[in-house]
């Protein structure tokens, strides 16, 4: 049977029609920023204009253990009751209503992976900037009914993209035990309550001896990687560095205030 020429295409015409298809379809539909729906001007496959990735904040300096922006070399908190992570750091400071938040908030919540591959992308790249190096990388975990609801785990998702090689991604190294709810409206001692023993490492996580990188995307009170590190610890790691893409300053007494940092120009 003879096929017309509009039915079936062969391999061979595909081959030529893809690429002119690559050619043409962002000419008539210009990929627009995620962000600010401007035109894109970069290589295909990112999602944010150079506008708005500059746009997100640098965390700027701070303690030197717990990253807190703007906050002594090492804050009262780390002085007093210091934290089970070796260091923590983060890419850029999360304020409500800033681009950092409307990004997480429609990777998260809407599912906007195109969003999500960028975010991914800019955490990969500070990561790059750095030197040190791990024998393990784990993400803070979701809770299996969250994980399921949602369909992924954005902080999985971040740990692989900041993987580099000779280290190991051990996604599943630790399981929260329950859900602690939404932690948006509670206070610190609230929330260092509601997440304590709520991660336990999983049988044979095989992070005995070894340096872990633990990678979440916001740190907010910090009592998240707090539990995480000691689970970890407590399961043999060495020791345990924190990366998170966003970090909001930790909520301090008026009286407590210390001038505005230098303007920021590192991640760190
Ligand atoms: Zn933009
Ligand atoms: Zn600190």
């Amino acid at each position: 049977m003879s096929s017309l020429p509009w039915s079936h295409p062969t391999p061979s015409a595909y081959a030529v029609r893809v690429p002119i298809l690559d050619l043409l379809l962002p000419l008539l539909y210009p990929p627009r920023c995620a962000a600010c729906a401007r035109e894109l001007r970069r290589p295909a496959g990112a999602a944010l204009c150079r506008a708005c990735v500059a746009s997100l904040e640098p965390v700027g300096t701070g303690c030197s253990r717990c990253g807190d922006p703007g906050a002594p070399e090492t804050c009262r908190r780390c002085a007093t009751a210091p934290p089970p992570f070796r260091i923590a750091r983060a890419c850029f400071r999360y304020a409500e209503g800033g681009t950092a938040a409307d990004l997480l908030r429609r990777w998260k919540y809407r599912g906007d992976h195109v969003v999500g591959s960028s975010l991914c992308s800019v955490f990969r790249t500070h990561r790059q900037r750095t030197v040190e190096c791990y024998d393990v990388v784990v993400p803070v975990p979701l809770h299996a009914s969250r994980l399921a609801e949602r369909g992924f785990n954005q902080a999985a998702l971040l740990a692989r993209s900041a993987c580099r090689d000779g280290e190991r991604l051990i996604v599943n190294a630790l399981r929260r035990a329950r859900v602690a709810g939404s932690q948006t409206r509670l206070g610190r001692r609230a929330r260092l309550d509601s997440v304590a023993e709520a991660f336990v490492p999983a049988a044979a996580t095989g992070i005995r001896n070894c340096r872990v990188l633990l990678v979440d995307d916001v740190l907010t009170t910090g009592a998240t990687v707090r539990a995480c590190s000691s689970a970890l610890l407590a399961a043999g790691a060495l020791s345990v560095d924190v990366w998170t893409l966003a970090r909001t300053p930790a909520p301090r007494p008026p009286s407590a205030a210390v001038p505005s940092a230098a303007p920021p120009r590192g991640s760190t």
